[in-house]
C-alpha cells in the first residue's frame, strides 16, 4: 500500500492501482469513457483528467505512487472535465430521447453526473453516413466519441484479428466495421460489443428496446454509484 492525498485528505491505494481505480476505491468519483476496468488503459478520451501535483494527467493512466497529490473536485478541473463531455456531445448528433442506447449510455449518464445542461460551444451537426450493411451491427456512426473500446477490445474469436477500426483523421474520422468478419459474430459477441460501446454508436440489430425506458441502469442507479461500485459495464 502507499499512501496518497485526494482533495486534501490522505486515503490508502494499493500499489499498481491506477489513480482513477484508487480513487473509487476511496469513494472519490472520477468520471471516464474509455477506460474499462480489467482491460489495458486505453487513454484516448481525457474525461478522467485531475491534477497530480499541480499537472493535469488523465487518471486512468497513472499509477499511485507515495506522497502523490491528486485534485480531483478542484473547480477548474472540474469545469475541464466538464468541457470536455461538452465537446464530445458537440462533435457528434445526440438525440438521446430517440436513441435505443438512452439509459444505458454512459456519455449520457456522465452528462448528467458533470451537470451539463448544453454545450458551451457550438454543434457541428457532423454528417456521417450510417452503417446498415453487416447482417446483425447497425453503426449509427455519428454517436461515436472514438473511444477505440471495439476497435482494441472487439477481435475475431478465430484469427483474433480487429473487427472494427478508425478510418481517416481529425474531422474526417469515422469508425468502419469489417463486414465479413462482423457477419460471423456470434449473437452474445454482437450484446457484448454494443454494451462495450458506451454510446449508442454499436446497435445489436437483434436488440430494440428490449429493457423500457425508465428501468435501464443508468435510470436505477446514476453511472457514478455504479462507478464506485464497480459495475458500469454490468
Ligand atoms: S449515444 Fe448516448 S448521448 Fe448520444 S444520443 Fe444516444 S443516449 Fe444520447
Ligand atoms: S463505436 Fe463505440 S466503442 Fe467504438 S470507438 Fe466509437 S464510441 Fe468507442
Amino acid at each position: 500500500m502507499v499512501k496518497i492525498i485526494i482533495d486534501g485528505k490522505e486515503v490508502n491505494a494499493e500499489v499498481g492501482d491506477n489513480i482513477l481505480d484508487a480513487a473509487a476505491k476511496n469513494n472519490v468519483y472520477i468520471p471516464s469513457l474509455c477506460y474499462v476496468k480489467g482491460e489495458k488503459c486505453l487513454g484516448t478520451c481525457r474525461t478522467c483528467s485531475v491534477k497530480v501535483n499541480g499537472n493535469i494527467m488523465a487518471a486512468c493512466t497513472i499509477p499511485v505512487s507515495e506522497g502523490m497529490n491528486i485534485e480531483v473536485n478542484e473547480p477548474d478541473v472540474t469545469d475541464m472535465r466538464k468541457a470536455l463531455v461538452e465537446l464530445l456531445f458537440s462533435e457528434g448528433n445526440h438525440n438521446c430521447p430517440s436513441c435505443e442506447k438512452s439509459g444505458r449510455c454512459e456519455l449520457q449518464a456522465t452528462g448528467y453526473e458533470v451537470d451539463m445542461m448544453v454545450s458551451r460551444f457550438p454543434y457541428r451537426f457532423t454528417p456521417r453516413q450510417v452503417d446498415h450493411s453487416s447482417k446483425y451491427v447497425w453503426l449509427e456512426r455519428d454517436r461515436c466519441i472514438f473511444c477505440q473500446r471495439c476497435v482494441d477490445l472487439v477481435r475475431d474469436k478465430e484469427t483474433d484479428q480487429k473487427i472494427f477500426s478508425i478510418k481517416g483523421r481529425g474531422t474526417n474520422a469515422r469508425i468502419e466495421i469489417d463486414k465479413t468478419l462482423a457477419d460471423k459474430m456470434p449473437a452474445e459477441q454482437v450484446r457484448a460489443a454494443s454494451d462495450l460501446c458506451p454510446v449508442g454508436c454499436i446497435i445489436d440489430k437483434s436488440q430494440g428496446f428490449d429493457v423500457p425506458i425508465g428501468q435501464r441502469k443508468f435510470e436505477i442507479e446514476t453511472i457514478k454509484e455504479r462507478a464506485l461500485k464497480g459495475s458500469i459495464d454490468e
